[in-house]
């Protein structure tokens, strides 16, 4: 499918619950979530429909996120049936802090997932359980070394926080080569209703200066930089350098939306479609409605917290 602007759009980020297990400051709104009743979440079932028609229309990519999406039961089950029925999806990945990785390490398993996102914000142990509001650093890392099992392609998301992490640019690099998985900062991103952005803010750009690093290679949104030739770190800019031009994604929020950019309040609520059996034409609509580009250096902050979009 072409949006308006000619790009390609085949690739569908599927959050499967708002809720988790961590409740991380930039990510969770501080007072914590209401929880949503069954009525008002989309059923697996109805989750499932959704992909086969995106890959009818000629998607090849999802990823499963959340939220934490581990914790919404049935989550595996999804992904294994979407991988055994699905095989236009070429693409099968998943978004996760790692921890109920190995609840689900036998049923993952049989997923052939290409690639897993773990998020590590620091190698500190009192810093990760400060930025996850309780979290245990060694039970990601154990994480980390399923997921590098169960998936050839993993790895390690930190969101850029000044004061925080900026200082342990160098570690994740080690650490990165030394686990043989890629790290990448991405830059901390502003929430209408979320004031960690104004304390925490940092460009990667500083970063970058700040440790003399190199310029190697951009894969995807990635833009890899090197200390030297074995020890790299890649940066995911969507504040300076932003890659809208680029973007092939829809978004599918676990309460029905369809979102076709992250940074804007536009969403087609999908539960009529899907009651008139209509799923196509709401992604079309999605895919027609796709701005160019989001616009938050003019102040347009997206509504929801991220936990209720997916990342
Ligand atoms: N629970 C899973 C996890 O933490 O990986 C998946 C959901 S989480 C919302 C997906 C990604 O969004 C994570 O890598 C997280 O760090 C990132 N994220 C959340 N809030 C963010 C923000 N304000 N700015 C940048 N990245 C953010
Ligand atoms: Fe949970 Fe992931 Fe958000 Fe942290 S970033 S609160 S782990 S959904």
């Amino acid at each position: 499918m072409k949006d308006n602007f000619g790009r390609e759009i085949n690739y569908l980020r599927v959050s499967l619950t708002d809720r988790c297990n961590y409740r991380c400051s930039y990510c969770m709104p501080p007072c914590g979530i209401e929880k949503k009743s069954h009525n008002d979440i989309l059923s697996l079932e109805d989750i499932f429909t959704i992909i086969s028609t995106f890959a009818k229309l000629g998607g090849n990519k999802v990823r499963f996120t959340g939220g934490e999406p581990l914790v919404r039961i049935g989550a595996a089950s999804l992904i294994e049936r979407v991988s055994s029925e699905l095989p236009e999806i070429k693409k099968l990945c998943l978004t996760t802090n790692g921890i109920l990785l190995p609840q689900y390490f036998d049923q993952l398993n049989r997923c052939n997932l290409s690639s897993i996102n773990i998020s590590i914000d620091s190698l500190d142990e009192k810093k990760y359980t400060s930025i996850t509001g309780g979290g245990n650093l060694e039970n990601a890392l154990n994480g980390l070394q399923l997921a590098k099992q169960l998936a050839p392609e993993v790895k390690v998301n930190a969101v850029l926080m000044r004061g925080i992490n900026d200082t342990e640019i160098l570690s994740f690099a080690k650490f990165a080569r030394d686990n043989d998985v890629k790290i990448r900062f991405i830059e901390l991103m502003p929430f209408a209703a979320n004031s960690t952005f104004s304390k925490y803010n940092i460009l990667a750009d500083e970063v970058i200066q700040n440790n003399n690093l190199t310029f190697v290679e951009r894969i995807n949104n990635t833009d890899y930089y090197a200390f030297d030739s074995d020890l790299k770190v890649g940066f995911i800019r969507p504040l300076s350098h932003k890659f809208c031009g680029d973007c092939n994604r829809l978004r599918l929020t676990s309460d029905g939306k369809i979102m076709p950019c992250l940074h804007n309040n536009i969403e087609v609520d999908i539960k009529p479609y899907l009651l008139n059996g209509n799923v196509e034409e709401a992604i079309i609509n999605s895919v027609n409605i796709k701005p160019k580009a989001h616009a938050i250096n003019l102040g347009n902050l997206q509504k929801r917290n991220m936990n209720t979009i997916g990342g």
